[in-house]
């Protein structure tokens, strides 16, 4: 019987996780420079987090979660974003008692039952950021700021960072009615999708990917125009931030983000690589999630970002330091050799250096060729002659020249030549 992966999940194989290593690295760089750390929060919670936290009539919550109920009874899902657990985690830790804005970072998988397609996944890895607890357009800037550096940092080119305002409770209500009601002229040409958008969530059919959708929706009313003086003001703060920082943006007044619980500035970076309707990242500020879970008022602003595609893009062939080769392969011949390197290959690891050794104890052809093909710097050459001599032989891999090295000093010898290479 052979058992293969579950539809829409991947491996990750150990020759791409450097990659992924490395991007999650500069991330933690470049996100502890702005005060953001780590935060890591359980894969799986309560179901009505979830429901609650993302809005009962998005397609995450009503198609895409798997949820489950466990040996208790109780009805859980696996988690399909990060901001939920993180407000979840930020009230039940009493983060707000702090008075300084709390500001953290995760990483790790998520869930959505997703149709599968190219590049889709059913389990796929963001890196969620959040800010909790101020309302000041420095941190909207701050925030989009840092996206970028990262962004610049991984070496990501041809990205556009496109920005909105989706209002408040006070100034979206009329925006989404008079929304509507230009809706309603031009339902029949509309998607279906949109159709049912219209129902629930009007604000969503500014967001169809449709290209003739998209131009009937260039016609319709823009929330800028609508929003309140309060609104206004920060919005216009945010990107006069943005420009004495000299960080180009445009904006996008369609630009509305899948999820209910946005308002005011809303963000995507989009790249042109993968066209202008594929946004790489996305997020925005969210000022009443933390009061609807039950914690005292606290704006917060916060984007997530899909590690698999963000990945793909960037030219890793620029990139020197994610190389793993070995430092040494061992070359054993012989019997006595055999009880030799097993101590040997263990005081060069200990010493800091990495080390492969053929397991298989095949001829020296053979593991000359597999030192070749693991690109180490060095083989290190342990047969009979040289156990009986007491020098190994040290042979530097990319030019060919071979040196005898002293046995009983040989990892001190090798650390240092290694370092010096370094
Ligand atoms: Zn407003
Ligand atoms: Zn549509």
């Amino acid at each position: 019987m052979r058992i293969q992966a579950i539809r829409g999940v991947k491996d990750i194989m150990p020759d791409e996780i450097e990659k992924w290593r490395w991007v999650e690295n500069k991330a933690n760089q470049v996100f502890n420079r702005y005060g953001f750390n780590e935060i890591r929060l359980p894969i799986f919670e309560k179901t009505k987090l979830f429901s609650r936290g993302i809005g009962e009539t998005t397609d995450i919550v009503e198609k895409e979660m798997y949820t489950f109920e466990d040996r208790s009874g109780e009805m859980v899902t696996l988690r399909p974003e990060g901001t939920a657990s993180a407000v979840r985690a930020f009230i039940e830790h009493k983060m707000y008692t702090a008075q300084t804005v709390q500001k953290f970072y995760y990483l790790g998988p998520m869930f959505r039952y997703e149709r599968p397609q190219a590049g889709r996944f059913r389990q796929f890895y963001q890196i969620g950021v959040e800010a909790m607890g101020s309302h000041n357009p420095s941190i909207d800037a701050e925030v989009m700021i840092m996206l970028l550096e990262f962004f610049n940092v991984i070496g990501l080119k041809q990205f556009e960072l496109q920005i909105n305002s989706l209002g408040c409770n006070k100034c979206r209500p009329e925006y989404r009615e008079t929304l509507k009601k230009s809706i309603t002229n031009h339902l029949v040409d509309l998607c279906e999708n949109c159709n049912i958008r219209y129902q629930k969530n009007p604000l969503r059919v500014l967001d169809c990917k449709i290209e003739r959708d998209i131009e009937i929706a260039s016609g319709f009313p823009k929330i800028t125009d609508y929003i309140c003086n309060e609104c206004k003001c920060h919005f216009e703060k945010v990107q006069s931030l943005l420009r004495e920082t000299q960080i180009p943006y445009i904006i996008n007044p369609n630009l509305v983000r899948g999820l209910d619980y946005y308002s005011h500035t809303a963000f995507e970076v989009t790249s042109r690589e993968l066209g202008a309707q594929n946004a790489i990242c996305g997020g925005g500020r969210y000022n009443t999630l933390v009061e609807e879970f039950g914690g005292p008022p606290t704006p917060c602003f916060g984007f997530a970002l899909g590690l698999e595609r963000l990945i793909s893009l960037i030219p890793f062939n620029d990139i020197k330091s994610i190389e793993k080769n070995p430092d040494i392969f061992v070359v054993s011949l012989g019997e006595d050799a055999k009880s030799i390197v097993f101590n040997l290959v263990h005081q060069l690891r200990s010493g800091g250096l990495s080390v492969e050794r053929d397991y298989e104890e095949g001829s020296m052809k053979s593991q000359m060729r597999k030192a070749n093909k693991s690109a180490s710097l060095f083989a290190l050459i342990v047969g009979e002659n040289e156990i009986k001599s007491g020098n190994y032989q040290l042979k530097n891999m990319r030019d060919g020249k071979q040196s005898s090295i002293t046995a009983a000093s040989c990892v001190e010898k090798i650390k240092t030549l290694i370092n010096s290479k370094v």
